[in-house]
């Protein structure tokens, strides 16, 4: 029997790893700067934690959710993002006890029960960053120059960040009064979904993919024309907070969001080299979730970078994992076992060293060599070892240097190189 992935899950080989490592790298070192520190959380939710707070009439929520019961017989979800989750633990841990801003960052994969296409998996992964306690739009500024940082630092260019303001519950009823006048008079033109979520929650249906929905809700009003005072002044103060701090930003007054938990600030980064998935990153405030996850009421503004949308954008430019420090070629049976032993005590003195463990001929071993990248050479015969004297072959410079067939003269002839 032949066994393969899921559809829509892939595996990472370590031939595609460093790039993995580069960003994650990155990602941490700029996180410490900004005072993030990392959360990890199960995989595994309780359904009704992302119900509750991702919503019902969501597409996450009505379509792409890994739901099962588990044998106990409760309903469980692979996490299709990672802010309900943290929101979860936030609140079960208490971690509004702390100092405010309290900031987190996670990384990890995600499941969504989507259809499969170019940079769109049912398994993917994200490095998420939540930023609690305050309401300021400092934090809002800070936590979108953050984000642009990382990407910066991985190498992205190109990138386009978009921002703007969702309102608060305190909006929401006059727009979803200016936006149901508005879809009303064509709702005909708009798929069974859309229809359904006329009444339930008509702001879903900005977020439609439908092609003919996309076109029906053309000149919709924007949330953005309706937002209460309170929304408005803070909006003005996000924008005169990201042009202080020099983030370039183009205001998107039509940017929604496929989650129902976002208050004010909203924001999306697309890159224009990835075609129609072309979102790498989004993100934006939540005021009311802690206290609806039964905290009690903290402000809180989140983002999540999709990895494998920003991998195809600069796997080119990072560097392949070197190969060993040292690859020792050994001839015959007593050759091997001191080569062996050497290779033992020179890892635990911090050099990756590999050796040869059968008795190929001595062209094989250095076509493997040269194959795995091996920096240092050396080979040991029957003279060798009765001389107990070898030659380094450095693999780049072709240099050769003789020393003792001993493990510490080996470890400071190739550290000094
Ligand atoms: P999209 O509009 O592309 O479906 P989204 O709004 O559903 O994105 P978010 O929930 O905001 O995405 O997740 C943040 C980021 O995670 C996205 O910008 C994207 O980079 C990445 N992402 C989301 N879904 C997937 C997926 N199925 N496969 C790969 N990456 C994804
Ligand atoms: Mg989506």
């Amino acid at each position: 029997m032949k066994y393969k992935t899921l559809k829509g899950l892939q595996d990472i080989l370590p031939a595609e790893i460093s790039v993995w490592h580069h960003i994650e790298n990155r990602a941490r070192g700029i996180f410490r700067n900004y005072g993030y520190q990392e959360i990890r959380l199960p995989i595994l939710e309780s359904t009704d934690v992302f119900i509750r707070s991702i919503g019902e009439t969501s597409d996450i929520v009505e379509k792409e959710m890994y739901t099962f019961q588990d044998k106990g017989g409760r309903s469980v979800t692979l996490r299709p993002e990672g802010t309900a989750s943290f929101v979860r633990a936030y609140v079960e841990h208490h971690l509004y006890n702390e100092p405010a801003p309290q900031k987190f960052y996670y990384m990890g994969p995600m499941f969504r029960y989507e259809r499969p296409q170019a940079f769109r998996y049912r398994q993917f992964y994200q490095i998420g960053a939540e930023a609690m306690g305050i309401d300021d739009t400092k934090i809002d500024a800070e936590i979108i120059a953050m984000l642009s940082n990382i990407l910066g630092s991985i190498g992205l260019t190109g990138l386009n960040f978009e921002v703007t303001s969702i309102g608060c519950k305190k909006c929401r009823p006059d727009y979803r009064t200016a936006l149901k006048s508005f879809l009303g008079s064509r709702l005909d033109k708009f798929c069974g979904d859309c229809q359904r979520r006329y009444d339930a929650n008509p702001l879903r249906i900005l977020d439609c993919k439908v092609p003919s929905c996309i076109e029906s809700r053309k000149g919709s009003p924007p949330v953005l024309d309706h937002l209460c005072g309170e929304c408005r002044e803070h909006f003005e103060s996000l924008i005169s907070h990201l042009e202080l701090l020099e983030v370039p930003h183009t205001v998107n007054p039509n940017l929604v969001r496929g989650l129902d938990y976002y208050t004010k600030t909203a924001f999306e980064v697309s890159s224009k080299n990835l075609g129609s998935q072309s979102a790498v990153a989004a993100g934006g405030r939540y005021d009311s979730m802690v206290d609806e996850f039964g905290g009690p009421p903290t402000p809180g503004i989140g983002f999540a970078i999709g990895m494998e949308r920003i991998i195809p954008l600069i796997k080119d430019s990072v560097g392949v994992t070197a190969g060993p420090d040292l690859f020792f070629c050994p001839l015959g049976a007593a050759a091997a076992e001191k080569a062996f032993l050497l290779t033992e005590q020179l890892r635990t003195e911090g050099l990756w060293v590999e050796t040869n463990y059968d008795g190929t001929s001595l062209r094989s071993q250095m076509r493997k060599a040269n194959r795995i990248s091996a920096g240092n050479v050396i080979v040991i015969g029957d003279e060798e070892l009765k001389n107990n004297k070898i030659i380094l072959k450095n693999m780049t410079t072709r240099e050769e240097t003789s020393s003792a067939l001993e493990a510490k003269e080996l470890l400071n002839l190739i550290i000094r190189k």
